[in-house]
């Protein structure tokens, strides 16, 4: 690794990845430097303990009405510990600003919920900085836009079916690739039927077999929204149409995606669910972070499994995919959907079978703007404001 450090700015640094990923880089400082830290603004202790341990000089609060107390905190904390506070800025635009501050050499990890992560994920590859991404909404809503604004190898995933599917690439060339397999742990609901869903709770959906994550990614595990966002992520990041990337379900979740090749070979990447070996290797790449995570143990006898998808049941994934084949911002409009669906059902105004059910009423819409390639970024975010009006109007009117 680099003598000199690389700098670091995380955004989203208080939640599931963030956490995870100072933790990472506490272990393995040599990775880069912390420089700075954008976070929402909900858990101002928690960012006081951030800025202690890991001395940032820029300090990013995206909810301007949260600035104030994680200021006072932050503040406090400093004057006690006898150390410079780092400078506090506050609204979308700052973190924007910060997402784009760095340079070639320097790293960004994108870990923010939703699709307010693409203005900062379009300001970071402008930047010229390796682009870690976990907030995959910013490459399912911005697509061709977010990829045409990346140099290859730009963007290292951090979501574990496409960091394997990374890994497993290695020394493969693109006309070598068949097709890709993602896979999915099918989430808390497994098995059930439709009538069995009809009346599942919040607190049901974030019981995850598997993994522990942020409210919105867990929902999405088991709407399987996730996955369906996870199939276009994969198309943008690996340059493939829909039709080549299959989904299979894999309870274990110990092979995280695998790469048929033209010969009839399929390359996996196992390693047990740990989010901390996706963020080492996008953050170390090409480098291996030796002792990131436990490796799989064969002395004990374990059996993994995969079966199809039971599409009837969950059909989040079957509606992306015509989206994606659409263009237009469809991807945008069901993303922006899903995410006025997740709120609605933990406010107990939508059940969870109206999530999916939601997402396509919105696409089946016939006033849905389009957004041109012409347009840019304003096309999509167009898009995204009406479907949010649009999915607004269509859980007043269900609850009327
Ligand atoms: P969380 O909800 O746990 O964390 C979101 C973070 O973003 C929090 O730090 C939050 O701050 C902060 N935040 C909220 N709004 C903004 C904003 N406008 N600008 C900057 N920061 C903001 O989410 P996860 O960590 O679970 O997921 C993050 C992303 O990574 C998602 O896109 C998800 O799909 C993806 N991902 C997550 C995985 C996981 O294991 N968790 C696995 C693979 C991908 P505050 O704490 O103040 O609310
Ligand atoms: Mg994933």
């Amino acid at each position: 690794m680099s003598t000199t450090p690389r700098r670091l700015v995380l955004l989203g640094a208080t939640g599931s990845i963030g956490t995870q990923s100072l933790e990472v880089l506490t272990r393995y400082p040599d990775i880069a430097r912390v420089s700075g830290l954008a976070v929402g603004g909900s858990r101002p202790e928690l960012v006081t303990e951030q800025v202690l341990a890991h001395r940032p000089e820029h300090l990013v609060v995206a909810a301007p009405e949260r600035a104030e107390a994680v200021e006072r905190a932050v503040g406090a904390a400093c004057a006690a510990a006898h150390v410079a506070p780092p400078a506090l800025d506050a609204g979308a635009e700052a973190v924007v600003a910060l997402a784009g501050s760095l340079g070639d050499g320097d790293v960004v990890l994108n870990a923010v919920t939703g699709s307010v992560g693409l203005l900062p994920t379009l300001a970071a590859l402008a930047s010229g900085a390796r682009l870690a991404l976990a907030n995959k909404e910013s490459l399912v809503v911005g697509g061709s836009l977010v990829t045409e604004a990346a140099r290859p190898g730009q963007i290292l995933p951090v979501d574990s079916e496409h960091t394997a599917i990374a890994q497993a690439l290695a020394g493969v060339r693109p006309d070598q690739v068949d097709h890709l397999v993602v896979t999915a742990s099918g989430g808390p609901f497994r098995g059930r039927t439709r009538d069995q869903l009809a009346a599942v709770t919040p607190e049901q959906a974030l019981a995850h077999p598997t993994w522990a994550m942020g409210r919105v990614i867990t929902t999405n595990s088991a709407t399987l929204v996730n996955k369906a966002l996870e199939v276009i992520e994969a198309c943008f990041q690996f340059d493939l149409p829909e039709d080549r990337i299959e989904v299979v379900v894999h309870p274990q979740s110990i092979v995280h995606s695998m790469v048929t090749l033209v010969d009839g070979s399929t390359i996996a990447q196992a390693s047990p669910p740990d989010m901390r070996h996706a963020i080492g290797w996008a953050l170390a790449h090409p480098e291996k972070l030796s002792g990131l995570a436990r490796p799989l143990d064969f002395r004990q006898a374990q059996s993994w499994t995969f079966e199809p998808v039971d599409e009837q049941t969950f059909p989040a994934i079957g509606i992306a995919r015509a989206a994606h084949r659409e263009g237009g911002g469809a991807m945008a409009a069901y993303n922006a959907a899903n995410e006025e669906a997740v709120d609605a059902f933990f406010a107990g105004h939508l059940s969870f079978l109206g999530i999916t059910e939601l997402i396509r009423a919105v696409l089946a819409d016939p006033r849905r703007p389009r957004a041109e390639r012409a347009d840019g970024v304003d096309g999509l975010l167009h898009v995204e404001a009406w479907a949010r009006e649009a999915a607004h109007a269509l859980i007043a009117a269900r609850e009327g």
